[in-house]
């Protein structure tokens, strides 16, 4: 395995913090042109010793990488979304039985993608690990690299959207206020 970024980037790549029924984050990876999608209820780590679990979501378009805002509770994923990280990722998921790197859609179909991040947040190369095929459950594991860092928690000590500065619960407080504001005015 190569931890050094390859020069083929340019796929970008987003985590999206959304307080849904559940609160989770959506890492969303752009391969052959949409957002390719795990629901993350944990977030991203960057303590390789923490393995966390992803449960692949349906893919989203790329429209919605920059999406932030509040979904009506009354449709798939109500509730409020922000760009908890953005930037580019690589794939360098390889094979033991030959030369190169495995393509992304391939990977993903094959249960195994080995990548590499340069967000804001979060950098250095991560695995994805399918470990149920039925309920398309994977794990989502910081690969040891010099972007390691055991006693960072970013999920915690860095909330704030990297695009608007405002939290998920700000978010949902906009909303809520401006529904009774509209409440309000209808009477
Ligand atoms: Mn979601």
């Amino acid at each position: 395995m190569n931890d050094v970024p390859s020069d083929e980037g340019g796929a970008r790549f987003v985590v999206h913090h959304h307080l849904a029924s559940s609160e989770h984050y959506d890492l969303r990876l752009e391969i052959d042109g949409v957002l390719v999608s795990w629901a993350v209820p944990k977030g991203p780590s960057t303590d390789p010793r923490e393995k966390r679990l992803a449960v692949r979501t349906d893919d989203h378009p790329i429209d919605y990488l920059e999406f932030e805002g509040t979904i009506p509770d009354d449709e798939y994923g109500g509730g409020s979304v922000i760009v908890w990280d953005i930037g580019t990722w690589q794939n360098h998921t390889t094979a033991d039985d030959r030369e190169g790197v495995v393509f992304a859609d391939e990977a993903v179909r094959s249960g195994h993608l080995s990548f590499w991040v340069e967000g804001d947040k979060l950098a250095g190369g991560y695995t994805l690990q399918r470990f149920h095929e039925e309920d398309d459950d994977w794990l989502l594991t910081k690969r040891d690299d010099d972007h390691a860092d055991s006693r960072r928690r970013p999920t915690s000590t860095e909330p704030e959207s990297v695009l608007s500065g405002r939290t998920v619960d700000e978010v949902t407080a906009a909303a809520e206020g401006s529904e009774l504001r509209e409440a309000e005015d209808g009477r």
